[in-house]
């Protein structure tokens, strides 16, 4: 058997060697082969430099560079296609999720007959109160209001059999949610509980604005109902304006109240309705992005290097 390890790396100079040495002493404790690949995210720092230097040493590291930054998901799903295991596991590059995990997930893989076994984080130790609060919320929130479940608190980190990686390999999508559509293939998947550790060294390469992104593929790629949410507000308007209407008559000829008073409550109402007009619009707007993304027919990545692929 032959095991892949898929690890994504934007700027991680300050750990990539480190994170590669503890990676080799792990899989060196296995009877499998084993390939390290090692996706350079477009770096701008010494990452592929470092690389470089680590394939030369070691003919199981292998290096795909990308010729820009594509992003995290596109990263993984390169490494997907490129890899030649029967079983892959895909690790952040940052020993936040421990190599060490790799054997237990292996063994719960054996044990149980599944075809994924994906991490849980027990604790997270090291990040922001913001990051904790707004993870907890999005995985709860995308799990309501998508049709498939997902497993909560659960990252990229995970081990896959050749079935899954061929599946994954398969699809068509562009912009890739990887930790959903491996939880909608079905199949059996298990779960393998760990500790999250602190990040090794360097900072968090997913500043605000690509949580966002990535959070709003999770949503729109796995929900249609914030579509349902204008036919929702629809109705509610319609009947709000209906109580005003006969609000209005009642307070004219029963309450004898006059009609002209009260200009604060209309602005109110013209802003309150305007801002609904425009979230919905805002909300097809997404969908309408997102059918042109996926429409362009461009590649998800460029690849513009590739060390010890052959
Ligand atoms: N990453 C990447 N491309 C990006 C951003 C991140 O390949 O544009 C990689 C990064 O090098 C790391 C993994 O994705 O291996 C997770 O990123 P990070 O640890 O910064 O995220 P966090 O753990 O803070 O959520
Ligand atoms: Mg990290």
């Amino acid at each position: 058997m032959q095991l892949s390890v898929i690890i994504p790396c934007y700027n991680e100079e300050a750990v990539i060697a480190e994170t590669c040495r503890q990676l080799t002493e792990v899989m060196k404790k296995l009877p499998h082969g084993y390939e390290l690949i090692f996706v350079n995210d477009g770096s701008r720092d010494a990452t592929l430099q470092i690389l470089r230097e680590l394939a030369e040493k070691d003919s199981a590291v292998k290096v795909l560079g990308f010729s820009r930054n594509f992003g995290h998901q596109c990263a993984v799903a390169a490494g997907l296609r490129h890899c030649a295991g029967d079983v892959a596991v895909i690790i952040d590059a940052d020993l936040q999720d421990p190599p060490a995990v790799i054997l237990e997930m292996l063994d719960i893989m054996k044990a149980t007959q599944a075809n994924v076994v994906y991490g849980v984080r027990k604790h997270r130790k090291g990040e922001s109160w913001f990051k904790l609060f707004t993870a907890k919320i999005f995985y709860r929130l995308l799990n309501y209001l998508s049709d498939v479940k997902f497993p909560v608190d659960t990252g990229d980190f995970r081990l896959m059999d050749r079935q899954i990686i061929n599946e994954f390999n398969a699809l068509k999508e562009k912009n890739k949610y990887i930790r959903g559509l491996i939880s909608w293939m079905g199949f059996k998947q298990v779960p393998c509980y760990y500790e999250r550790e602190e990040r090794f060294a360097g900072e968090t390469k997913y500043p605000l604005r690509k949580m966002l992104r990535f959070a709003m593929i999770g949503l729109f790629y796995f929900s249609k109902k914030p579509l349902k949410l204008a036919t929702s507000l629809g109705f509610f308007c319609v009947f709000l304006g209906l109580a005003f209407v006969l609000w209005m008559f009642v307070s004219r000829f029963f309450l004898g109240g006059i009609t002209v008073q009260g200009w604060i409550s209309t602005i109110a109402i013209v802003v309150f309705f305007g801002g609904v007009q425009l979230l919905t619009i805002g909300v097809l707007g997404q969908y309408i992005g997102n059918i042109f993304d996926e429409t362009k027919g461009r590649p998800e990545y460029i690849v513009s290097e590739k060390i010890h692929f052959d």
